[in-house]
């Protein structure tokens, strides 16, 4: 059984075909897809869908890209949900720093930590978003002595940073990404790290898979990146799938 670790299905681009996509994902054996928050208007529909399909799992957070409709009243809503919800909430996430976008940098590290305060006082883990932040993310976990660890979502990067990561309680996200053969660097990277940190995601409807750019992405494509992270292992199939599904399971709460 296969787990999507991360897909915004939420988004209004599946709302014409959500019960055809879901309803393949099951045939293809992914039994599980998560969710993760991305802005305040958002977090009711995802609970919405998630009563509705009980495959569907949410974790809640506010992204950076959204930032720019930031109003501090929605930090406030964010506790207050993830103690409603406390039985049913995987993560807080996605939240992180991303330097390639027209939001303040200063803006996303004070939510970016406020948000690392949450997760701490509900002692929930912490999706984590990257671009060209790594350095920054690591200082600031480490500065706030987060202890909840997560997910690194759409990890790209070096072993010595994915092993900080791993160090912090993090697991690495490996996404479409890796069928990319330019990305040499990051399937470098994966080829080496530990089978106990590897998780799989889509990050659908964005990051399509090589050879599907310009379409949507979508959670059923979850079995190519699998084939794809297989290729770049020594493992058996078996073990691998085994491995990247437990380790979504002990690294988010509530599965
Ligand atoms: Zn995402």
């Amino acid at each position: 059984m296969l787990i999507d670790s991360h897909c915004h299905l939420d988004f209004s681009c599946f709302d014409h075909d959500r019960v055809e996509v879901l309803n393949h994902c099951r045939k293809l054996a992914i039994e599980t897809i998560v969710i993760p928050g991305t802005q305040a208007s958002q977090w009711h529909k995802q609970i919405d869908l998630c009563h509705l399909y009980p495959q569907l799992k949410f974790a809640l957070g506010l992204h950076p890209y959204f930032l720019n409709s930031f109003e501090s009243l929605h930090l406030v809503e964010l506790s207050q949900l993830l103690n409603q919800y406390q039985d049913k909430v995987l993560a807080v996430g996605e939240i992180g720093l991303d330097s390639h976008i027209d939001v303040d940098w200063k803006l996303q590290l004070q939510i970016f930590e406020q948000q690392l305060l949450i997760a701490e006082e509900h002692r929930l883990p912490v999706i984590l978003h990257h671009r060209n932040s790594h350095n920054e993310l690591i200082r600031t976990l480490k500065a706030k002595k987060f202890t909840q660890g997560g997910i690194v979502h759409a990890f790209s990067g070096s072993v010595q940073q994915a092993k900080t990561y791993i160090d912090l309680g993090f697991k690495i996200g490996v996404g479409g990404g890796i069928t990319y053969s330019r990305a040499s660097k990051t399937r470098r990277t994966i080829a080496q790290l530990p089978i106990d940190c590897l998780v799989l995601e889509t990050d659908a409807p964005d990051m399509p898979l090589m050879g599907k750019q310009g379409q949507r992405n979508s959670p059923e494509y979850l079995p190519e990146i699998f084939e794809s992270l297989w290729s770049l292992r020594n493992e058996t199939k078996q073990q691998l799938l085994q491995a990247c599904s437990h380790n979504v399971r002990v690294s988010l709460a509530n599965l």
